[in-house]
């Protein structure tokens, strides 16, 4: 038979080692919160740990009311981390339940139903420990086998708990005065070291593979205008082949250097992010935007017939031909010239389309600028608005 005692000393044991590397991993990534919430749930949870096992030795009501408070409240703060790293905004939806479920747990113990306050304090944990594993698996974005581990894990561990109430119920154990000793009680020991030791293992490779998401995703953000870069765009569609009805339009913002040179690199920069804003308002289903480096942008449109690429890369330059920059020289209004790059039907690579875009762009170019030309249709530049003063 295990010794209920070792076991809870050895949760103890295992609750801090995990707590004291959480908090080392958390001091050289502060910006991984969640990290800092779990190790603190983890700690109120071995000082639940802690003091339960003294409740089993000295049966202090005083100890009972601390030990499931401290159980309620590790277990509130596990959950709030969860929703912390999933992104789950209102945290309210378990806070509140589990005050009000603190609260009357605190209530029937003092009334020396502390067998109840056990089972309102099971029935509190198993849904919170429940929940977790639901959100991961509903919101997470990881590997489905690193979720489906994490699911199991909290799903067992509610398991575990909701056995320890069902057996109190089902033998009427409303008032104890000790610390209820039973099978369930032992299992849920065994299952809750395991649990926790294999979540917090779990919350650390979470954690690492987070870190490697946002690192890929800054390397492929261009800082200024916050669209992706080149390198985005390389990762996204370098493998991708494109079809009849895929396209790239390029676009360079016309005698931008002029821009510069007048009004100043700043007011340079604020028209480019005008330009960005403009693509990412008609990026929308079908169309990732690019900032490919310095003046020059792309979108890739999918699902978009040749006559409806146009469209939509002439209404881009038509829209930043509206759009002004106050600067302190005046009003300043720029234009943009763009080229359409498709892909064949028997399929073309990045490159290729690419390729054709940049010699449509630079067709408009020599077209005398403000317009965009249809790649397939080289040489009939169509200009998409009259000239407007540009710098
Ligand atoms: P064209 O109409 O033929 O495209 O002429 P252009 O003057 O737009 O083209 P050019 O390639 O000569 O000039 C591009 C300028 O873009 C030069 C460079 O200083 C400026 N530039 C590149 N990156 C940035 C940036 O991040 N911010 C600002 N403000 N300017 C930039
Ligand atoms: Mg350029
Ligand atoms: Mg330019």
């Amino acid at each position: 038979m295990l010794d209920f005692s070792s076991l809870l000393l050895a949760a103890a044991l295992s609750g801090t080692c995990l707590a004291v590397t959480m908090f080392a991993i958390w001091f050289t990534a502060p910006r991984a919160r969640f990290v800092l919430t779990v190790a603190c749930g983890i700690l109120v949870l071995v000082a639940h740990v802690i003091v339960f096992w003294r409740y089993t030795r000295e049966p202090d009501p005083a100890l009972c009311q601390i030990a499931l408070a401290l159980l309620n409240l590790g277990f509130l703060i596990i959950c709030v981390s969860a929703m912390q790293y999933l992104g789950v905004p209102d945290h309210r939806r378990a806070v509140v339940p589990t005050l009000a479920a603190m609260s009357v747990c605190a209530a029937v113990t003092f009334l020396g139903l502390d067998g109840i306050g056990f089972i309102v304090t099971y029935a509190t944990v198993t849904p919170l420990l429940s929940a977790i594993g639901v959100m991961f698996w509903v919101n997470g974005s990881h590997d489905r086998r690193i979720l489906l581990v994490v699911s199991f894990l909290s799903g067992s561990c509610a398991v575990s708990f909701a056995l320890c109430g069902v057996v109190l119920l089902a033998n009427g154990q409303w008032t104890l005065a000790v610390a209820p000793d039973n099978w369930a009680e032992r299992l849920n020991s065994v299952v809750a070291v395991a649990c926790m030791t294999g979540l917090g293992a779990l919350t650390l490779s979470l954690h690492h593979l987070q870190a490697q998401i946002e690192l890929k995703a800054e390397t492929m953000t261009d800082p200024l205008t916050g669209l992706m870069n080149r390198r985005g765009l390389t990762s996204l569609y370098g493998e991708r082949t494109f079809g009849p009805f895929m396209a790239i339009a390029m676009f360079d913002l016309d005698h931008f250097k002029k821009t510069n040179d007048v009004y100043g690199h700043p007011v340079g920069d604020q028209v480019l992010c005008r330009f960005a804003a403009v693509i990412r308002k008609y990026a929308r289903t079908g169309v990732d935007a690019f900032r490919l480096g310095g003046e020059e942008f792309a979108i890739v449109m999918t699902r978009m017939t040749e006559a409806r690429a146009h469209e939509r890369a002439s209404k881009i330059g038509v829209a930043f031909g509206t759009e002004i920059v106050a600067t302190q020289h005046g009003p300043l209004r720029s234009t943009v010239s763009g080229g359409i790059g498709f892909g064949e039907a028997g399929g073309s690579s990045l490159n290729d389309v690419l390729a054709e875009a940049d010699a449509a762009l630079y067709a408009a170019k020599r077209a005398g600028r403000n317009c965009v030309v249809n790649g397939k249709r080289m040489g009939k530049a169509e200009p998409v608005r009259p000239a407007l003063r540009s710098a």
